[in-house]
């Protein structure tokens, strides 16, 4: 069975970009364009990792994280923040609400296979939490 992943992203160019990057690793990709849209497809397809875009126009990705974080069947999915706004204190942030990591944007896409390989790995060895 294939690695699922569900990428919660507003913006139609970067849902193409990382849609096309993952589905080349061979992952299969699940699109969501807004929160509830997210939580629906989380809900049914159970992905093995969640990429989560914090800036989305209904709700913000940490509020989201959290909202899933209360849902008992996702209470334990990988969820990484995608995000712009790195600051200091952001990784916090991110970590806070629940989210187990974050990829900074722009995104790198030479990088990001092997950033969402190795948030795998962890996952796998039950590492990611305690990172
Ligand atoms: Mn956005």
């Amino acid at each position: 069975m294939g690695t699922k992943i569900l990428y919660i992203e507003d913006n139609f160019a970067n849902r193409m970009l990382v849609s096309r990057i993952l589905k080349v690793e061979d992952y299969e990709v699940f699109e969501a364009e807004d929160g509830p849209t997210g939580i629906e497809l989380a809900m049914k397809e159970k992905p093995d990792l969640i990429l989560m875009d914090v800036n989305l126009p209904d709700i913000d990705g940490y509020e989201l994280t959290s909202k899933m974080r209360e849902i008992p069947e996702l209470a334990n999915t990988p969820i990484i923040a995608m995000t712009a706004n790195v600051m200091q204190g952001d990784r916090e942030k991110s970590l806070n609400a629940g989210c187990d990591g974050y990829i900074p944007k722009p995104i790198d896409v030479d990088v990001l296979p092997d950033q969402i390989a190795n948030f795998l790995e962890k996952q796998a060895k039950g590492e990611l939490r305690s990172d």
